[in-house]
């Protein structure tokens, strides 16, 4: 089953929750970005995140996370919309650690224990909305639910995962967010925080087959799901942005270029993609600058 991701009310609408499955995209930026496992796991984990919070937008409204923390990982950046859209990247993505004292890939390890996730929110105002709070863990789940707590003042439970193969690729990527609105009695939350730890990783249960409804049937009673997108790794590049993003450097600096290498090769930061320009297109770039 392809990338997807579920809105969904539980408890009696007590709660809202968001579940995302991010298998296909992960493994999609693995490979364009020759991510380590390591790095692949950081990078899906805020991938998840992403698409559940742009979950959250409306519209044509989008959000962009910067993870900067002080690990050897460097920035992870990752952009997300309301319809489904996602695309990422990290500044070191051939970083790679021996696994943690539990055995399982050091996310925070290589993200740092030091630093801010930035969470920056395009919703077509003047102004764009930026939070931003202090990494705690650096495995990102926790962060992210400090987030919610924080800046948006929702109690909230973040789960997200990575399974990597023996041969790096990834087996299964996703998460969930449950999100505690009014009402809520004391035992029900206990309750629900009991069966929160004693759950398994979401990835083992996606990995055997569960989907996302299910997964979330396993923590809170009475789901309703309302609904259910596909989501995709899309990039916003394109070879006319690259032209524009040329002719944006001016004619003296094109002409450099093309003096010294003879031609230009721009590569997308997000998705790897690399846009060649041969010298005769350089000069009909620099024949476009008035
Ligand atoms: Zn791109």
């Amino acid at each position: 089953m392809s990338d997807y991701l579920i809105r969904a009310t539980a408890m009696g609408g007590k709660v809202r929750a968001f579940a995302v499955q991010t298998t296909d995209i992960v493994e999609e930026l693995r490979t364009r970005h020759q991510t380590t496992p390591t790095a692949t796991a950081a990078l899906g984990r805020t991938i998840s995140a992403a698409l559940m919070m742009g979950a959250m937008l409306k519209g044509k409204e989008k959000l962009t996370l910067q993870v900067k923390g002080d690990g050897p990982l460097g920035q992870i950046v990752v952009d997300a919309n309301a319809i489904g859209e996602v695309r990422g990247y990290v500044d070191n993505p051939a970083i790679d650690l021996p696994l943690n004292v539990l055995g399982k890939l050091d996310v925070s390890g290589a993200v740092g224990t030091e630093g801010f996730i930035y969470v920056t929110k395009d919703q077509g105002l003047k102004e764009a909305y930026r939070g931003s709070i202090p990494i705690i863990s650096g495995e990102l789940a926790e962060d992210f639910t400090y987030y919610f707590a924080k800046s948006e003042q929702i109690p909230s439970s973040v789960a997200l995962g990575v399974l990597v193969d023996m041969n790096q690729t990834v087996k299964a990527s996703g998460g969930f967010i449950i999100q505690l609105l009014p009402g809520m009695t004391d035992e029900e939350i206990d309750q629900m925080e009991i069966v929160l730890s004693q759950l398994k990783p979401i990835t083992a249960m996606l990995d055997q087959g569960a989907t996302l409804e299910e997964i979330l049937r396993a923590i809170v009673s009475d789901v309703m799901v309302w609904d259910q997108m596909d989501v995709v790794l899309r990039c916003q590049c394109s070879r006319e942005r690259v032209e524009q993003t040329l002719i944006s450097l001016g004619r003296s600096e094109l002409e450099a270029i093309l003096l010294e290498d003879g031609n230009a090769e721009v590569v997308c930061q997000f998705c790897n993609e690399a846009y060649g320009f041969k010298g005769v297109q350089l000069q009909e770039l620099i024949s476009k600058i008035s």
